[in-house]
């Protein structure tokens, strides 16, 4: 897996302080989306042991305490990405198992495949679905149009 950038801390991208991953790879082609270049899988840089070291620390540091880890892209659930995000969410919630993942994936929860099924078992929240173009509304709060749905999945 490839990913575009990562933020150490963010306070955009979910509840509180966090760390942010923006992954590579994405096949939705959602009219207007802001990550293009996040679409080819092979873009960006190598996701490697140093960069999971690295979100772990982050994770752990406690000069300043995130709340949590964001996954983004791209898509976290596109199926090439899918082995490495389960691998990172499995070791984040053994390693900080204080800490909620929030994931944004274009597919909808009802029609993930079983190897992106295995995922959910280890975040808390699934925000799902294509960013609409007509459906974009700035006021929304942790999603880009109203169709997407934040599935909160341990309540
Ligand atoms: S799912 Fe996200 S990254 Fe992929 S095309 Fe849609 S808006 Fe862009």
């Amino acid at each position: 897996m490839n990913y575009q950038q990562y933020f150490p801390l963010d306070v955009v991208n979910g509840p509180g302080t966090r760390c942010t991953l923006f992954v590579s790879g994405c096949e939705h082609q959602c009219r207007g989306c802001y990550n293009q270049s996040t679409w080819n899988p092979c873009s960006g840089h190598e996701f490697d042991r140093d960069m999971v070291a690295q979100i772990i620390s982050d994770l752990k540091d406690t000069r300043v305490k995130r709340r949590g880890l964001s996954l983004s892209g791209g898509d976290p659930l596109f199926p090439a990405n899918v082995p490495a995000i389960l691998a990172l969410v499995q070791l984040v919630k053994r390693e900080c198992p204080d800490k909620d993942i929030w994931l944004w994936s274009g597919y909808l929860l009802e029609e993930l495949s079983a190897e992106q099924s295995q995922v959910l078992d280890y975040i808390d929240v699934l925000v799902d679905g294509k960013f609409e173009q007509q459906l974009a509304d700035p006021s929304l709060q942790f999603r880009g149009s109203s169709n997407q749905v934040i599935h909160h999945l341990k309540q």
